[in-house]
């Protein structure tokens, strides 16, 4: 914003307009030099209104992920009266997928979209922002966000990456993923070469997995191949959308490793600290409601989207056995333990999940866990 010509007249403005034009030659130069245009341009704005780009790791209009990002962006667009626009891009429309924060802190775009786990190799802490294998599911996450310190931690963590933190989604228990053999003990993991990202990814290697890690658009292509044995994704409504039931037999469940996926929206802090406190609380605001907005969805096509692939699609469902759970949550606890112990900033966030897990399976046992229990009793009940 700084770097626009001012409307003021006389000697001041002058000096400023000069300012301004030397600026901008300099910002030429950098990008003729062939530099990542990082300090240039700024976001426009023209008559007060400012035009932000947002890309997501997603594909554009993906159900939910994608969607969930066009949601926040009109949000920010009308709450703002149009004062603040968003124009989404899907993960490799303007840098690819997994490049999206490195556009967001050099200040290429003001926003992006994606999963907080896909920022580990820059800053370690951020894959326990995303998921903890057999960790907290949604609601227990959204209230160590909100309640437990967790809003706290996570700006700490994007402080490091230079940008500010908010949830933006929420995908919902997952499922255990897609496979081609039956997994009848941990020992099936070993050699599988699975797509998985994460701290789940950690656990899977930790099995004897060949563990990768790849963008959504780029895991159907190489499930079809042949290139990987195993993918997860998200649930039965991203995962019938993908097509995944054309490549692997098996569809297993619970996804032990994503109880709860938090999806990210990050703003440059630059681009951030430079809005006025209504747009930076309209930009919060629309992030709890895209929160919301990407769970519901979820919610509600999941079910139709999992019968579509049994019945329509003869994907055979398939519980992963008590025994494979019981092992993978061990070593879950191993790895998971020695990853926050090797790092202070993943430690301090790890801590506080521990322990807001403590309290949460305590109360759990109850409440949700003893109402479904309750309700799964064979008793007739409203059958209209
Ligand atoms: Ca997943």
């Amino acid at each position: 914003m700084t770097d626009q010509p001012s409307k003021k007249k006389g000697p001041a403005a002058r000096l400023e307009r000069r300012d301004f034009i030397k600026k901008a030659t300099a910002g030429t130069a950098v990008a003729a030099a062939g530099i990542a245009a990082s300090t240039f341009p700024k976001p426009s704005l023209s008559q007060g209104r400012m035009k932000w780009r947002m890309q997501t790791t997603w594909p554009k209009n993906f159900p939910g992920l994608g969607t969930g990002a066009n949601t926040l962006a009109e949000f920010i667009g009308k709450a703002s009266d149009g004062r603040l626009t968003v124009e989404v891009f899907g993960g490799g429309e303007i840098v690819p997928a997994f490049e999206t924060m490195d556009a967001v802190n050099s200040g290429t775009i003001e926003m992006g979209h994606g999963a907080p786990y896909y920022w580990k190799g820059k800053v370690a802490a951020s894959q326990f922002i995303a998921s903890v294998p057999f960790g907290l599911n949604p609601a227990e996450q959204n209230a160590w966000v909100q309640f437990g310190g967790g809003q706290e931690l996570a700006d700490k963590v994007y402080k490091e990456m230079g940008c500010k933190f908010f949830v933006s989604g929420n995908t919902g228990v997952q499922m255990g993923g897609w496979f081609n053999k039956e997994i009848h003990s941990v020992e099936d993991y070993k050699g599988l070469k699975m797509r998985i990202p994460g701290l789940g990814g950690e656990v899977v290697k930790a099995a004897g997995g060949n563990v990768v890690n790849l963008p959504g658009g780029e895991i159907p292509p190489a499930l079809a191949s042949g290139a990987i044995d195993a993918t997860e994704w998200v649930g039965p409504y991203n995962d019938l959308a993908f097509g995944l039931y054309k490549s692997a037999k098996y569809y297993y469940y619970p996804g032990w490793h994503e109880p709860g996926t938090v999806l990210d929206n990050f703003v440059g802090l630059k681009a951030w600290e430079g809005l006025s406190s209504d747009l930076q609380a309209i930009i919060a605001t629309a992030n709890a409601y895209a929160n919301l907005f990407v769970f519901n969805e979820f919610n509600a096509n999941n079910n139709a989207s999992l019968n579509t692939l049994v019945n329509d699609h003869k994907v055979v469902l398939k519980k992963f056995p008590d025994e494979v759970l019981d092992n993978l949550g061990g070593l879950s606890g191993k790895v998971v333990g020695d990853l926050a112990a090797a790092d202070p900033l993943s430690r301090e966030v790890m801590e506080s999940i521990a322990t807001f897990r403590k309290q949460s399976i305590a109360y759990a046992k109850i409440s949700e866990q003893a109402f479904y229990n309750a309700r799964g009793l064979p008793f007739k009940w409203v059958d209209l």
